[in-house]
């Protein structure tokens, strides 16, 4: 992509303290140590105002973990894309590995959590991606397929929607797929999203997440069809994250 993203997640991480990170890549933006793509953190909640309002003016994005599909309502400990907007996140994450298995989200609920985001105005990262068991089966791609048809909404914007290829078995493990393997999925996905979304399903960006850090991202990020990273942790420290963003 001509406009590559590189979004770290903290996923449960994260304490006021943690705001000395955000200035740090802020600085690094500022700066252009973090290189020239498109940046961004998907803090906890808790944190999501403050690190956006140190942020005015800067091109780092600050982004939401999740959201409810509802603009508001009796909905206890959930959180709306509508709130998300009004504490200035830019993103949300949607359908992560992680809520798919604690909170048994369904591809349709991922599909109502990213029209909610759009509607909201912010920008859904849809996750996506394949068990050990699932690609040992060798059923990677039928996998994708159909989180693929079944969570990205029709009629997205491809300007406005990222996709993010997450192998569940790759996530904090060390591990990661063969770039050839990568490749392959990253083509599939975006050759099927060119089928839900006629008008740029091609021009949308899909990440790759999953154990990517500063020494192994020049390799993944210069894959055909990868148009940035979605990263754990190794977006918890400011300088470990900058090894990545600086790729671009
Ligand atoms: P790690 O980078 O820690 O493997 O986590 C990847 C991930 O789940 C990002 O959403």
């Amino acid at each position: 992509s001509s406009h590559p993203i590189v979004v770290g997640n903290w996923k449960m991480n994260g304490l006021q303290a943690s705001l000395d990170q955000v200035l740090a890549v802020r600085e690094a933006c500022a700066t252009g140590a973090a290189g020239r793509c498109e940046v961004a953190l998907c803090v906890p909640a808790t944190l999501i105002a403050q690190a956006a309002s140190l942020l005015a003016g800067s091109r780092l994005m600050i982004g939401g973990q999740d959201c409810h599909a509802a603009a508001l309502g009796a909905h206890t400990g959930d959180i709306s894309a509508e709130m998300l907007k009004d504490a200035g996140a830019k993103l949300v994450i949607v359908g992560h590995s992680e809520r798919r298995a604690n909170h048994g989200e369904t591809d349709a609920i991922v599909n109502e959590k990213a029209q909610a985001a759009a509607r909201a105005g912010l920008t859904p990262i849809i996750c996506v991606g394949e068990t050990r068991a699932e690609r040992d089966a060798g059923e990677t791609l039928r996998v994708i397929g159909r989180q693929i048809d079944d969570s990205v909404p029709r009629g997205s914007n491809p300007e406005a929607t990222i996709i993010a290829y997450e192998p569940v078995w790759a996530i904090g493990t060390g591990l990661t797929p063969t770039e050839k393997d990568v490749a392959e999925v990253h083509a599939f996905i975006h050759r099927r999203l060119a089928t839900l979304v006629p008008t740029g399903g091609k021009d949308m960006r899909i990440l790759y997440g999953g154990s990517v850090k500063a020494s192994n991202a020049a390799a993944l990020l210069a894959i055909d069809h990868v148009d940035g990273a979605l990263v754990g942790g190794a977006s918890l420290k400011a300088a470990d994250f900058l090894g990545i963003t600086g790729v671009y």
